[in-house]
């Protein structure tokens, strides 16, 4: 279809899927035109009107030369046009990326679109004019306003004469955008590049010209109350998580934010994705359920983890029950599970004090079925989790030649394979859900210090560690941060249930009653680990030696190996 804007420019318009159905008007933005849209189109179309169309100067439409037609008065102009034809007596739904969001920005804060548009997606495209503002306060947030300029610098280049089109002749600017689409790139990425002719790179340089400086030297903010969704890509390379997600805040009354991975490109990276995060907005405006996810964006809890989903094994005590409240404090629900079904019962009552919702499961970590039908029970009645903490474990004590195969059998069930099963199933729901995550695995300092004490033990730690360590490559380009926790001697009942092996029960009795006495002497609380390990997830560190001891001993693990292997000598219960 062909449209014609109130200047005589004519637009190519397309559209797919049934009639009858809401109608989602989606616009591109630079340097694309419509087709960038296909792969989202191919999903969305299963169930909706989806409206695509060439913006001016791009791909069909018609290319002005003037460069007052591409201000953003006339585009927004473009927009009512193509409203007008598609869906003249019903709302619509605005799904925008790039320009094609900074142009749709004006539009909904315009009083003569508030009854056209029924929702806005937007991403990787905040309105100029609340850009312009955030930019100019910037005391409040120097470093994110610092980034987002050092982000913005081609802009910068954009404004010059010849000089960009001269980038785009030879090339260059071409391989810059590989390099951003390639980076931190999603294992679930489609194939391809949205096709671009020279005509959409060079004649989309307009819209810098026309607008960048106008906009945001002399900003004239706009409010609205279109219900909104920005979706930000977290490793957008040209416009930040906080610009995205801060600017339009005191001008949009019904605003949703969500980070989501991926970057600049994510709509023709992550089709899938975009589809599933604009139907189920266009869905809940529309009168459907607010799903948890879209009630998280929204979210008014204050805290880091404010409205995020954490799982916590082995969360009925010690330093997973110290995790699920520290978690709580920051904001977030959680989900406990643990073997002990009483235990995991009371620290869903302690967390739940502190506000937020929390939820008990029975799960041995060791048991693979087990932990499918967890998995499965946990997405279905809660939705996928933000954030795994890998805790449930047991202590095991004594000489190598006194462990049998089935105290390794044990051991490794629960430490290690508790690990692989949690991190494996959490992170394949939170991969396919494209929104990030994080996965936290409890190691010990035993990890990092070899010892003729513990080597069962010892080992599962190094095992989990060195987990850690290649998860973190290989999920980094998910969006998923993974850290591992090493903890030195914590006060918990973990001395009460550690297992000597080749002793006899009275000399159990004994070594754990010296091990109690030692650990309370030590007094170090579970809830300070707990502090430090929630503070090492939010910052993604990849590895949180806590306690002095556990520092020390990774110091040497490191630089003096020859030293560590002499400690590992010492029995320390004899001490
Ligand atoms: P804890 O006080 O004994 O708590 C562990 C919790 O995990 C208990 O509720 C326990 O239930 C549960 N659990 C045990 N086996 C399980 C299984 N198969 N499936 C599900 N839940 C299970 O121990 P903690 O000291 O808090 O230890 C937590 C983690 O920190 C462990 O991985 C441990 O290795 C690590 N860590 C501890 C220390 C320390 O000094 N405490 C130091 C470094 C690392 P039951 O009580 O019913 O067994």
């Amino acid at each position: 279809m062909r449209v014609t804007s109130t200047d005589g420019v004519g637009l190519a318009v397309y559209e797919q899927g049934p009639a009858g159905r809401p109608v989602i008007v989606a616009v591109h933005g630079y340097p694309d035109n419509h087709s960038v849209w296909d792969g989202v189109v191919a999903v969305l179309a299963e169930r909706y009107r989806v409206v695509t169309y060439d913006v001016r100067g791009c791909g069909a439409s018609d290319k002005p030369g003037r460069r007052e037609a591409y201000r953003l008065g006339q585009l927004v102009e473009d927009l009512g046009a193509v409203l007008d034809a598609v869906s003249p007596d019903r709302p619509v739904h605005l799904l925008a990326h790039d320009w094609g969001s900074i142009q749709s920005w004006p539009a909904i804060c315009s009083p003569r679109f508030a009854t056209r548009v029924a929702s806005f997606t937007s991403i990787s495209g905040p309105s100029l004019d609340h850009a312009g503002t955030w930019m100019r306060e910037a005391t409040k947030h120097p470093g994110a306003t610092l980034r987002q300029l050092l982000e913005s610098h081609y802009t910068v280049l954009f404004q010059l004469p010849i000089l960009p089109e001269l980038a785009w002749r030879t090339g260059r600017l071409d391989q810059l955008m590989a390099v951003s689409r390639g980076r931190r790139r999603s294992s679930a990425a489609a194939d391809g590049k949205p096709p671009r002719s020279d005509a959409d790179k060079i004649n989309g340089l307009e819209l810098y010209r026309a607008n960048m400086f106008s906009h945001l030297s002399r900003p004239r903010p706009g409010r609205t109350r279109v219900p909104v969704q920005v979706l930000a890509p977290v490793d957008d390379m040209f416009v930040s998580v906080a610009l995205q997600t801060q600017a339009p805040k005191p001008y949009a009354s019904n605003l949703r934010t969500r980070t989501i991975s991926g970057g600049h490109w994510v709509i023709s990276d992550r089709p899938d994705v975009v589809a599933r995060l604009t139907a189920e907005f266009v869905e809940f405006v529309g009168g459907g359920d607010e799903t948890r996810a879209l009630a998280k964006s929204r979210q008014r809890r204050h805290g880091t983890f404010a409205g995020r989903l954490v799982v916590i094994t082995g969360g009925g005590r010690g330093i997973g029950r110290a995790c699920a409240l520290e978690f709580a404090r920051h904001g977030a629900d959680v989900i406990i599970a643990d073997v002990d079904d009483a235990a995991a019962k009371q620290t869903v009552t302690l967390v739940r004090a502190a506000g937020v919702e929390a939820a008990a499961y029975h799960l041995d970590v060791s048991d693979a079925e087990g932990w499918e039908r967890f998995a499965m029970r946990v997405r279905d009645d809660h939705g996928v989790p933000d954030v795994i903490v890998n805790n449930a474990g047991i202590g095991m004590a004594g000489p190598f030649l006194g462990t049998t195969v089935a105290d390794w059998e044990q051991i490794i069930g629960v430490n290690l394979w508790g690990v692989i099963h949690g991190s494996r199933l959490f992170a394949a729901q939170m991969v396919q859900r494209g929104e990030g995550g994080h996965v936290v695995n409890i190691a010990s300092a035993a990890a990092y210090s070899p010892s003729r004490i513990y080597p069962a033990y010892a080992t599962t730690k190094a095992a989990v560690l060195m987990l850690t360590e290649c998860l973190r490559a290989e999920l980094g380009h998910e969006g998923i941060g993974v850290t591992a926790i090493c903890p030195g001697f914590i006060d918990t009942d973990i001395t009460r249930t550690t297992v000597h092996v080749g002793v006899d029960e009275a000399a159990q009795q004994s070594l754990r009653e010296h091990a109690v006495a030692s650990y309370a002497r030590r007094n170090y609380t579970p809830e300070r680990v707990a502090k430090h390990a929630v503070r090492a997830a939010a910052r993604n560190k990849p590895v949180a030696a806590i306690t002095a001891e556990s520092k020390l001993l990774r110091t040497i693990s490191r630089f003096a190996p020859p030293l560590a292997r002499q400690v590992a000598k010492v029995d320390l219960n004899k001490l």
